[in-house]
């Protein structure tokens, strides 16, 4: 490993990364392998957890794709450097602003999603001419080995390369000194992550999860929110880390809200016939969620089955904060329903607990709308939909307080991948004495005017 990051040093410090025209081929041949083998890409996701070509495509590689022809289209304007104005005191200057590649960047990825939470990420860091150590989970082993195996077929390893494994693998790279460490996981190994980072006062983004609510706050549309929520619940059997965690919605729509949840379940067919819905990834992930289950407040669902593992889409009625379910991430198919009669007491409640990742509001009223969203600090949302917001590389994705530090997407991802270099840039034709010995009454005058 110290080799890798040795050779990638040096590969950096030679200044190659730094040309545009370079990093655009890169960024081409990258979107060029992700076509030639999208089949098997297809299949090595498929194989991991019967996640389905179309789900493939849609959350993972036309995300991706957006990225890179995002990232050839503007990483000219995004690189180039900025010209801002210059205040009196230094006059006569220019000011301008440099953006410049941090260096060696170390890409940790999630499983769940696992093309896009490896690869946008590093699609962000060669964009601003960094080289990348990308390391996907190992959870889903056919994505891990196929990821690996294209990248480091077709790219030089000074420049871009994959190294797979668990724990022990990720520790052993989390103890050579990087420029920057960019992580998509859990919060408890954010936490180990930041703190290997702080050794070496490596700069870190850090992406992670937490208990994202959706409000719902009238009926106007109940049928269309019903709908686009069911989707973002099941959407990968809820192992998604913006899915809706948790219904808060107003007692008095309880009871027809339920009726269209499951309505909306049955007619998706959520079920080991749809060889659509995905698996749970694995047994230990299928336990911890029976775990999750009360048989009391389970009203539907509440099936799992460790050999296919496929969990049923389930839903919890009379959930309290202090249920088990509330008390973690769910990360599965399980929808807990919290009802209320009075909605600053809700907002209190969510407060009370880590800042979310996401937060959606339905409703057709604009001033609980801007009261959801003004309140409630979480990382970044919808109104009257869940998850969508993330298709949108226009806006940052990224966590507050316990869900993250930093964003990416488009341009975001450009700077956090980026130093921005401030530069004073002084002719000589002219010096003011001000500054220089000796001071005087007069000239303590015309300083404080030069800084109003
Ligand atoms: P995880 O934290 O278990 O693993 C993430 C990565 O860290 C993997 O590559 C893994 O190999 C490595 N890792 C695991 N344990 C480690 C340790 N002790 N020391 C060093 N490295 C270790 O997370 P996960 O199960 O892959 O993903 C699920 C979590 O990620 C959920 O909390 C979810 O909300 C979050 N997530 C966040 C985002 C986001 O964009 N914010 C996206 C997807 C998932």
């Amino acid at each position: 490993m110290n080799d890798i990051i040795l050779n990638q040093k040096k590969f950096f410090n030679s200044n190659q990364t730094k040309d545009i025209n370079f990093r655009i081929s890169q960024l081409k041949k990258l979107k060029k392998i992700l076509l030639e083998n999208e089949e098997r890409l297809h299949k090595a996701i498929y194989e991991d957890f019967r996640k389905s070509a179309f789900d493939n495509y849609s959350n993972e590689l036309a995300l991706l794709y957006i990225e890179i022809d995002d990232a050839i289209k503007h990483v000219k304007k995004w690189a180039s450097r900025k010209h801002v104005s210059t205040n009196l005191v230094n006059f006569p200057a220019k000011s301008y602003i440099i953006p410049e590649p941090l260096g060696v960047s170390l890409v940790i990825g999630a499983w769940n999603y696992p093309y896009q939470l490896s690869l946008a990420p590093a699609i962000a860091a060669i964009a601003a001419g960094n080289t990348v150590v990308l390391k996907p989970s190992e959870l889903p082993a056919n994505t891990s080995h196929l990821m690996t195996e294209v990248i480091n077929q077709n790219f030089d390893a000074r420049f871009f390369t994959v190294v797979e494994g668990g724990v022990a693998e990720t520790q052993q790279l989390l103890e050579q000194r990087f420029d920057k460490i960019f992580f998509t996981g859990s919060v408890p190994v954010g936490r180990i992550v930041y703190q290997a980072a702080a050794k070496h006062l490596t700069p870190v983004t850090l992406e992670l999860g937490g208990k994202s609510p959706a409000f719902i706050l009238d009926d106007k549309h109940l049928e269309m929110y019903v709908k686009r929520l069911v989707w973002a619940k099941f959407l990968n059997a809820g192992q998604t880390c913006i899915a809706p965690d948790y219904v808060l919605i107003r007692k008095s729509l309880k009871d027809r809200f339920i009726q269209l949840v499951i309505a909306e379940i049955e007619k998706e067919h959520f079920s080991v016939e749809n060889q659509n819905y995905v698996q749970i990834i694995n047994d230990k992930h299928i336990a911890r969620l029976g775990k999750l289950l009360s048989e009391e407040k389970t009203i539907y669902g509440g099936n799992f089955d460790a050999v296919t593992r496929i969990f049923q889409p389930t839903v919890l009625d009379n959930v309290s904060f202090d249920d088990p379910v509330m008390q973690e991430e769910i990360f599965g198919p399980i929808l807990p329903v919290i009802s209320f009669e009075s909605l600053d007491e809700a907002i209190t409640k969510v407060k009370k607990r880590e800042k979310p990742l996401s937060c959606y509001v339905f409703t057709q009223d604009k001033s609980l709308r801007d009261k959801i969203l003004h309140e409630i600090s979480f990382g970044g949302g919808a109104v009257n939909d869940a998850i969508m917001h993330i298709a949108n590389n226009k806006v940052p994705f990224g966590g507050v307080g316990e869900s993250g530090i930093g964003s990416y997407h488009g341009e975001y991802g450009f700077k956090t991948f980026s130093h921005y270099k401030s530069i004073l840039d002084k002719p000589t034709w002219f010096e003011a004495p001000l500054k220089y010995f000796p001071h005087s009454e007069t000239k303590f005058k015309w300083m404080k005017r030069m800084f109003k």
